[in-house]
């Protein structure tokens, strides 16, 4: 299959890349010319824009930073053209993104009055998920675009599920992204908890992951470190979810509470977490930083 991959950053550049390797012809853009580098070495060709990536392709994938980025792609904006009204044939579009759901909505609309098919189809795994091809993808629109979607995500990830209309793949993505900044937070806290009355973080990791305490973030992304060799805790958290995009995350969450009414205290609390450590500088680091803030002032 001919697949036009836009946004080949910590997400987009390994799942572009697995489409390589599974035998799918793909062509990419970015706006980081290292990006685009390390996937034509991966045996992708490079288009000098988005729509020309597009031309030809029989899908069209994006994974981008957020809303105003895809918005920007698709419907276009003063310095941009829509990729909607650019495009030759009537390739499948799938966004990646974690985008409030009704920009996804809105696109998605935008699509259908043009005779296309837009898939909502955020991500969870993470950038060791995306590398290893395992992501869950959480899907939202029509049955038929989501049959015809299921073989490419297939490619990049393990469990594709279809959440419902357009707008359902980001509403299930950002309550699970929202419950994620809870567990890591609270498990940051716990571990500064631990260290600070003289225990080990990894001898209390080890306990509180068999325990009643296990969480994904114990499991596979221990925020202290050194308990866990391959996490961006250990790299300085370089790499990884930045803490920008899980404020954004939590932002999302928090406007879609204030939407429909829902009470969201523990999410208000990461949000706001969250938004302090950025405010702090770092909001360049993997999210699992948020460790960093416990610790001020240990040094
Ligand atoms: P990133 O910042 O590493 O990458 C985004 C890429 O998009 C960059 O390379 C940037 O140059 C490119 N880009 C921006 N605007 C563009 C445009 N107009 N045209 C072409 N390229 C453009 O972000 P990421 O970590 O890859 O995350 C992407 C999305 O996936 C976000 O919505 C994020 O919330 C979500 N997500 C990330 C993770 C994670 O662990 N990093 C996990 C799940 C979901």
């Amino acid at each position: 299959m001919q697949i036009a991959f836009i946004g080949l950053g910590n997400m987009g550049g390994p799942m572009a890349t697995n489409l390589l390797k599974a035998g799918h012809q793909v062509v990419v853009f970015d706006l980081v010319e290292s990006a685009i580098q390390t996937l034509e070495a991966a045996g992708a060709r490079r288009a000098p824009s988005a729509a020309e990536a597009a031309q030809g392709a029989e899908v069209v994938v994006s994974m981008l930073p957020a809303g105003v980025h895809v918005r920007g792609l698709y419907l276009g904006r003063e310095d941009q053209p829509s990729l909607l009204d650019a495009l030759d044939g009537k390739p499948l579009l799938i966004d990646a993104s974690t985008i409030a759901p009704e920009d996804a909505r809105l696109v998605a609309e935008a699509a259908r009055e043009r005779g296309l098919e837009y898939l909502d189809a955020p991500v969870s795994g993470g950038v060791g998920g995306a590398r290893a091809g395992t992501l869950t993808f959480i899907v939202g629109g029509s049955e038929a675009g989501f049959a015809q979607a299921r073989p490419v995500l297939e490619a990049m990830g393990k469990n594709v599920f279809h959440a419902g209309e357009s707008g359902a793949g980001q509403v299930a993505k950002i309550c699970n992204n929202m419950l994620l900044g809870i567990l890591m937070s609270g498990t940051a806290e716990a571990l500064s908890l631990g260290v600070k009355n003289g225990l080990d973080p990894t001898v209390l990791s080890e306990i509180m992951k068999q325990s009643s305490g296990g969480n994904w973030a114990l499991n596979v992304y221990n925020p202290w470190p050194g308990v866990m060799e391959n996490a961006p805790a250990s790299n300085d958290y370089q790499g990884g979810f930045l803490v920008d995009l899980m404020t954004k995350d939590l932002g999302l969450a928090w406007e879609m509470a204030l939407e429909s009414r829902a009470a969201v205290p523990m999410g208000s609390q990461a949000r706001n977490l969250f938004v302090q450590h950025a405010a702090q500088g770092s909001g360049r680091l993997d999210f699992s930083s948020i460790q960093r803030f416990y610790r001020a002032g240990e040094e």
